[in-house]
């Protein structure tokens, strides 16, 4: 294993000398998820696919949790815990109400898998529990989604040109589009906010552009899209004109008025940008030079992008002994939680983090839960 120091995400902060990361020979999720399959193949585990849990049952008078409601193709499961619950039904990247209620955006979309819709940060609340961090997100940052889809392309979104810009719904730009090394987190006024989301945001880019590559890499290892949908993006973005995701037109003006922009505005902004291009500096945004090129020839393109994450942070707070607690901080009887739901990350995500936390309140949950008194 070799040890690498790394910048650390946010290394303004204290710390960052510690910061490293451990480098492993091949895919370090796919090592991961390959352990803990093994382990619970090993120990037996019944994993119980399209049972999905709805409600979680309580003792009225001890007010202990002593099970689940689920469904199973359209039958209600009753199951009984022999001797808690734990929770870990990930976050609510799916769920477009809690996004709006939550986030403070109007959309947002998963890079990952789409049937994280808050379930379980739900069946907690309908009992009692407190919630935390349920503002933060590890993004957004902005990217393609296919019209109908319930999840977005992903990862950050870097294709092999230069010379593209985001355009929020006034036709301006308004961040370093290529300024995503914080989980969706920009630098403002000396704090870390999440990048504004001024919908809808279109992606434009030139001809130029468009001939360098595709918007998404061929044989990318991860995310919803490349792992489990598999699409592949044609090489110079043709397939995705044809089908209408990329709006085409000859000149800036004409481009505008079919993405319902301000046709001047469009054509001031993509000046400005050009100059930019021109003198090596971002005047406006800071974004490096060595990602600036000029969008100049013609036909245009737009397509438009959505708020994408890899995830929530927020749901049922849960204390040093991963039991989720009320709203008085009292623990609810038989009531645990791991991982992302209800995560310790109330703003300053640090990548890498998610997963520790999955393992670390796993394991935590799993060792205070078999030291619960079993039912007779
Ligand atoms: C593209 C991408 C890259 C990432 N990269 C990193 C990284 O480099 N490092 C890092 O630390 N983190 C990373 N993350 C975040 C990290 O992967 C997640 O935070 C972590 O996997 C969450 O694990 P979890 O077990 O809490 O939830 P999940 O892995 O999301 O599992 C929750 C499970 O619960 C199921 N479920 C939902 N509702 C119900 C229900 N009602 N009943 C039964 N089951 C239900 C879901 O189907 C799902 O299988 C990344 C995420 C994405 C999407």
């Amino acid at each position: 294993m070799q040890t690498i120091p790394s910048q650390g995400e946010y290394p303004d902060f204290p710390g960052k000398a510690e910061n490293v990361c451990w480098d492993t020979e091949g895919n370090g999720f796919q090592r991961l998820w390959l352990t803990l399959m093994e382990n619970a193949a090993k120990r037996n585990v019944r994993i119980q696919y399209e049972m999905r849990a709805t409600e979680l049952v309580r003792d009225f008078k001890t007010g202990e949790v002593r099970g689940v409601v689920a469904e199973n193709k359209g039958k209600k499961v009753y199951v009984k815990a022999k001797k808690a619950v734990a929770l870990c039904t990930g976050g609510f990247e799916n769920n477009q109400e809690m996004i709006r209620d939550y986030l403070g955006m109007p959309c947002g979309y998963p890079k990952g898998s789409p049937y994280n819709t808050g379930d379980g940060i739900k069946m907690a609340m309908a009992i009692g529990a407190d919630l935390w961090h349920m503002d933060n997100q590890a993004g957004p940052d902005f990217n393609f989604r296919i019209p109908g889809k319930d999840w977005a392309f992903g990862y950050a979104f870097s294709p092999p040109g230069n010379g593209w810009i985001w355009i929020a719904k006034d036709a301006t730009r308004f961040t370093n589009e290529t300024y995503f090394t914080k989980h969706g987190k920009i630098p403002f006024h000396g704090v870390y906010i999440h990048v504004p989301t001024p919908l809808p945001v279109h992606c434009v880019f030139d001809e130029t552009m468009r001939k360098s590559g595709p918007l998404y890499p061929p044989n990318y290892f991860f995310c919803w899209w490349a792992m489990i949908e598999k699409y592949e993006w044609s090489a110079d973005n043709s397939a995705e004109i044809e089908k209408g995701w990329i709006v085409k037109a000859d000149t800036l003006k004409e481009l505008a008025g079919k993405i319902g922009k301000d046709p001047a505005t469009l054509e001031k902004t993509v000046r400005t940008w050009n100059r930019s291009c021109a003198a090596g500096k971002d005047s406006e945004f800071g974004r490096t030079s060595v990602k600036m090129t000029p969008i100049q020839k013609p036909p245009f393109y737009a397509a438009e992008f959505v708020p994408a994450f890899t995830n929530t942070q927020g749901g049922p707070r849960r204390n040093a002994k991963a039991q989720v607690l009320d709203t008085n901080r009292k623990p609810i009887p038989r009531l645990y939680s791991a991982g992302e739901m209800g995560a310790l990350y109330s703003w300053h995500y640090q990548g890498g983090g998610n997963i520790l936390e999955c393992i670390v309140f796993g394991r935590i949950a799993g060792e205070n839960v078999v030291t619960e008194k079993a039912w007779a």
